[in-house]
């Protein structure tokens, strides 16, 4: 990771970790702001802030709800997660990437005031014991793609092993599990990865690591008794998608035992209006958009129902020959789609959790 400047909010100047991180980067040229508005707008105003952004960090507090139930998608099937955020935009680049038409503040954004946070989720979880809950820190950043410089996993992990109710998710296209690994999780971390075949990761994943390092990695965290988690998201329909997916799925399940994997999602590539332009600037040989997409009811664009069918049926024969047990489920997709795909549909987002919630309590009973 290369930086070209921090900028450190003088609210976060005393924090422990804004020392940390300072002192993870000593090369990395430093300017103490007062007002990050106005740095926040000055930048937004430039080309490409979003990509000068990820080589900027912003060291700050923030002031607000941090943990939000996942935004979904209307009329879609939600699994009733919440999303954790630490950390807003990433230093990886995937020419795809949401954030890219999302975020109003284009710095790498490092939120320091994490007793705030870690108050707020226990007090969330203290609302609602009898449900287990599950939590994630990637939906506006990779979860451990800062890890090194930024540690909050290791607060996290150890926080939610003592909560009865709560699951920490972390989500990632990275390496770095080094710090994970003598962890006591206590099984309420599911530590999950991207996976896209390598030849997607070369093209549209810029600042990612080979799929052969992210089933390293897991291997790892499996060998320290961690659950896992993959998520085939987005799946690019082109031609010869089925061999490079069954591939994957194959190299996957050389190292990574079936019987340790707690969930796997799969999501046909989606994308609200604005992004294509933004991307297709950014990533001038990008070919995501090559297929026929169209708009959803919620004004997503995706690829045609009978398209997605086929990939969510073909990918979860491929998963179950690895093995029947493997629980797959549909990341924003219709009740139709369900049924379409596995005979059977959940009746709402509640039963769809339940469900999740069965799977992760048969783990913890092992
Ligand atoms: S790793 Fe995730 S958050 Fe980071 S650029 Fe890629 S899609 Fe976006």
């Amino acid at each position: 990771m290369q930086f070209e400047k921090i900028y450190l909010d003088e609210k976060a100047e005393r924090d422990s970790i804004s020392k940390t991180i300072l002192k993870a980067l000593p090369n990395v040229p430093m300017e103490t702001i007062q007002d990050k508005r106005s740095l926040i707008k000055q930048f937004s105003s430039m080309s490409d802030p979003i990509g000068i952004g990820k080589r900027i960090l912003l060291i700050t507090h923030f002031y607000g709800r941090r943990l939000k139930p996942c935004p979904g998608t209307s009329n879609h099937i939600c699994c009733g997660y919440y999303v954790i955020n630490g950390i807003t935009n990433c230093p990886m680049d995937c020419s795809y990437c949401v954030l890219q038409g999302y975020l109003n503040n284009p710095f790498l954004t490092l939120y320091t005031n994490w007793d705030d946070l870690l108050q707020e989720i226990d007090a969330f979880l203290s609302t609602d014991r009898q449900s287990l809950l599950r939590l994630g820190t990637g939906e506006l950043s990779d979860s451990l793609a800062l890890e090194p410089i930024f540690p909050l996993s290791q607060f996290l992990i150890p926080f939610f092993s003592e909560k009865r109710n709560g699951v920490l998710e972390l989500k990632t296209k990275s390496v770095n599990v080094g710090s994970l690994l003598d962890l006591d999780h206590r099984g309420k971390t599911v530590v999950s990865w991207s996976v896209n075949p390598p030849k997607m990761i070369e093209e549209e994943e810029k600042g990612t690591v080979l799929l052969k390092d992210r089933i390293d990695a897991a291997r790892k965290c499996q060998e320290k008794g961690y659950l896992l988690g993959f998520h085939f998201d987005p799946i690019i329909y082109h031609e010869g998608w089925e061999r490079e997916y069954e591939e994957a799925i194959l190299q996957l399940f050389k190292q990574i035992d079936p019987g340790r994997v707690v969930w796997i999602s799969l999501g046909g590539f989606r994308y609200p209006p604005k992004l294509k332009a933004i991307a297709e600037e950014r990533f001038p040989r990008t070919n995501v958009f090559l297929g026929e997409l169209f708009p959803g009811r919620d004004g997503k664009f995706r690829y045609l129902k009978e398209i997605r069918v086929e990939i969510y049926q073909k990918m979860t024969r491929w998963l179950r020959e690895v093995d029947p047990g493997l629980f797959v489920y549909l990341c924003m997709e219709s009740k139709e789609v369900w049924e379409k795909v596995f005979g059977w549909t959940p009746e709402n987002s509640r039963h769809l959790n339940q469900m999740f919630e069965k799977r992760v309590r048969g783990f913890l009973k092992e």
